[in-house]
């Protein structure tokens, strides 16, 4: 069957959202959320909205500005702070795969196994679950924990590793930057009249003997 349709799967922390200043003490060694940990301390309000965007919320807005078919595939339990980040941001998307939202597409016991599991096989079900209900899509997942990454490719999904895409697209615009700031530099040069620059003619003013005595 050809799949024309495309659906643009990104995860929040660490691929669209930079929140390590609050997540980062709750990340185990292999790179997954420690819930419990993640709820009790970085989940506050001001912590949330402390949050700056990657490089990569760009390219994830811009696909939702062209009303591409876009959806946020993330560990987060998302609660009231997360949704006002993600809408002040114009990255809120129609689907949200979340751990709170396990229960709407998972029978109870199974939802309960799922929440309870590390990132891989976390979002392994959220994948499965989206490939069989969109068979006509084919799925390109934005993350940045490798883990997640090798599970999804498995699953047949494209993957993009979101720590070489961020790096990369962080570097273009620093030297698109630099460019633009060269660019600045010599336009401002070419643009100074001839007139700017001064005339001197009376060369017997010049002191350069005084100068060469002193040596
Ligand atoms: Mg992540």
């Amino acid at each position: 069957m050809f799949k024309d349709k495309i659906l643009h799967l990104f995860d929040l922390d660490g691929t669209a959202i930079d929140s390590l200043h609050r997540v980062a003490p709750c990340l185990e060694a292999n790179g997954d959320l420690n819930l419990s940990r993640y709820r009790a301390e970085a989940c506050q309000h001001e912590k949330i909205m402390a949050d700056s965007l990657l490089p990569l919320a760009d390219h994830m807005r811009a696909l939702i500005d062209k009303g591409e078919s876009v959806g946020i595939c993330t560990a987060r339990v998302m609660r009231k702070s997360d949704y006002v980040f993600l809408r002040q941001h114009g990255l809120k998307t129609a689907l949200i795969a979340s751990r709170d939202r396990l229960h709407k597409a998972f029978p109870p016991e199974m939802a309960q196994a799922i929440m309870r599991s590390g990132d891989a096989a976390y979002k392994a079900a959220w994948l499965q679950h989206l490939k069989a209900t969109r068979t006509e899509t084919t799925i390109h997942l934005y993350d940045d924990h490798d883990g997640v990454l090798a599970a999804a490719a498995s699953l047949g999904v494209v993957t993009f590793d979101a720590k070489t895409i961020n790096e990369r697209l962080d570097l273009a615009f620093r030297q698109g930057m630099q460019e633009a700031l060269d660019q600045q530099a010599q336009d401002d040069f070419d643009m100074l009249p001839d007139e700017a620059l001064p005339l001197f003619d009376d060369h017997g003013a010049l002191t350069f003997g005084a100068i060469m005595q002193n040596q």
